[in-house]
């Protein structure tokens, strides 16, 4: 069972939240979405935050 990945939300400190994304603060951005905090930078960016992601892969799976 995978869990679902919660958006971070802007107001978190860079820090952590480059922790909680396993990414460098120098990489964390703004998901185009829902604003909340993604790596958005760097060599592995993902614009779109992961709870965006899994959002849509949840809503794709159904049809
Ligand atoms: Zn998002």
């Amino acid at each position: 069972m995978e869990e679902m990945p919660r958006r971070i939300d802007p107001t978190m400190d860079r820090t952590a939240a480059a922790h909680l994304l396993d990414c460098l603060p120098d990489e964390v951005g703004y998901c185009p979405r829902c604003q909340g905090l993604t790596r958005r930078y760097g060599r592995h960016a993902q614009v779109v935050c992961p709870a965006c992601r899994a959002a849509e892969a949840a809503e794709s799976s159904h049809g």
